[in-house]
This record gives structure tokens, C-alpha cells and sequence, in this order.
């Protein structure tokens, strides 16, 4: 089977999951933004996803982004660019104006990084740590309003929303509270009405756990190696 046949099949079937997810949640499919994680693969690969009509993008290292960007200049505009991995922040200034959603604000010392060096607005979702892991980043859940009002002063980030990873060997179970614990902070937060930080958006649900993370209300799907089994 050629690539784009895979791909093809590949996305029909996360297409078709995410649609039974929102069907049992009473949700619209409409609802639902997939972001296709080719933080694995090649541009080619990414030219075959845009043909397919994946718009959305997300990286995880600055200098494979920038790479990407440039191979992939001939979509320039066409293309959303998610970063969702953990930004250094002496790397900011290189990606900064590059990246349409960063989804990774995990300290406040990137914020003040990004007021330095941002020449506009830029959409972020503040990452939580629901889990606890000590290996993960992100807010712990009681430090994030707080978070948010520190972040007032710093007038070139919005906060669009809440982000999290749920641990790789969480049950199904544990999937369900992690990621309902994440709604019912971004619902609190939602609620505060800050001018900078409107927190609409929960972007959470990876290959493993999207159906379970659209059940529990999640906006944006983050999703990699689902792509790319058979390649
Ligand atoms: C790699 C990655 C994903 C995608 O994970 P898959 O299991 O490959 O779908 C999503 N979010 C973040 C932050 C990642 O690093």
C-alpha cells in the first residue's frame, strides 16, 4: 500500500472514533480540532497529510519546527502551527512569531520570555499537571488561577485554554478523572472572566486516550503515532 493510502485510512479511522466519541457525549464532531502531531515524521509525510485536508500541525522541538517550516514554505499561511512540547526558554525568540497555538506554558518564566519577545498576541493554553508525575511539567491544579492573574501583566499571551498529558499507563479509569478534573478547572477558570485569559479551550486526548479526554469535554486533540502506524 502506498503511504497516502495508509494515511488515508489511518485518519478515516481516528475520523470515525472521534465521531462515536461525540455522538455518546452529545457533542457536535464539529466541535472537535485535530491537531496531527508529525513531530515523527518527514515533511513529505506532512505534504500527504495537508492533501488530505490536515491543516494543523504539531511540533515538539524548536529546530525540527523551523526545519519544517522552511521545507514546507510553499504552504506558507496554509498552515496552523502547534507547538506542544517543552519550549527552553532561550528558544522562544526563535519560534515565537512562527507558532500559531503554544500549548505548553508550563512556568512563569516563559511568560516573561514571551512578553520579551513576542511582537504580537500570542494563543496559549497553560499546561496542568493533573497527574501529579514528577516527571511531568505543568501547573499543579491549585496554582492555576493564581497563574492566570500573574500572567495579566504580561499583555502578548492569551490564555485560550487548559492543556494536559495524561500518564501513558493510566487506566481507563484514571483517564476519565484526570481529564474530567482538567474540564472542571477550565470551567472554573472560564468563569473568573479574565480580560487576558478567556480559557474557552481544553486541549487534551493523545492516540491512546482522545476518545475518553472528547468524552470528558476536551476541544483539541493532539494526536501523533495514530497516524502513522503501517508507515
Ligand atoms: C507526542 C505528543 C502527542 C501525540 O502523542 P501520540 O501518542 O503519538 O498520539 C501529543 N501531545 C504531546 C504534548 C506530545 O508530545
Amino acid at each position: 500500500m502506498s503511504t497516502q493510502t495508509i494515511l488515508q485510512a489511518n485518519y478515516s479511522s481516528i475520523t470515525k472514533q472521534i465521531d462515536a466519541a461525540t455522538q455518546l457525549a452529545h457533542r457536535s464532531k464539529n466541535d472537535i480540532k485535530l491537531v496531527a502531531v508529525t513531530k515523527t515524521v518527514s515533511p513529505e509525510i506532512m505534504t500527504e497529510l495537508f492533501a488530505l485536508g490536515i491543516h494543523a500541525f504539531g511540533e515538539n522541538r524548536s529546530d525540527v519546527l523551523l526545519k519544517k517550516q522552511v521545507a514546507l514554505s510553499a504552504l506558507n499561511g496554509q498552515i496552523e502551527w502547534h507547538f506542544i512540547g517543552r519550549l527552553q526558554s532561550r528558544q522562544v525568540k526563535t519560534i515565537i512569531n512562527t507558532i500559531d497555538y503554544l500549548h505548553s506554558l508550563d512556568r512563569l518564566s516563559l511568560a516573561k520570555e514571551i512578553q520579551k519577545r513576542a511582537d504580537k498576541t500570542v494563543r496559549c493554553f497553560v499546561q496542568v499537571n493533573v497527574s501529579g508525575e514528577e516527571s511531568k511539567a505543568g501547573f499543579e491544579p491549585d496554582e492555576v488561577q493564581a497563574t492566570l492573574e500573574a500572567i495579566a501583566s504580561y499583555d502578548k499571551i492569551q490564555v485560550v485554554g487548559l492543556m494536559t498529558m495524561a500518564p501513558y499507563d493510566a487506566t481507563e479509569e484514571a483517564l476519565h478523572q484526570y481529564f474530567s478534573q482538567l474540564k472542571n478547572l477550565q470551567v472554573a477558570m472560564e468563569d473568573l472572566s479574565l480580560a487576558h485569559a478567556p480559557c474557552h479551550q481544553l486541549s487534551m486526548g493523545m492516540s491512546q486516550d482522545f476518545s475518553v479526554a472528547i468524552a470528558e469535554g476536551s476541544d483539541i486533540v493532539r494526536i501523533g503515532s495514530a497516524f502513522f502506524e503501517g508507515i
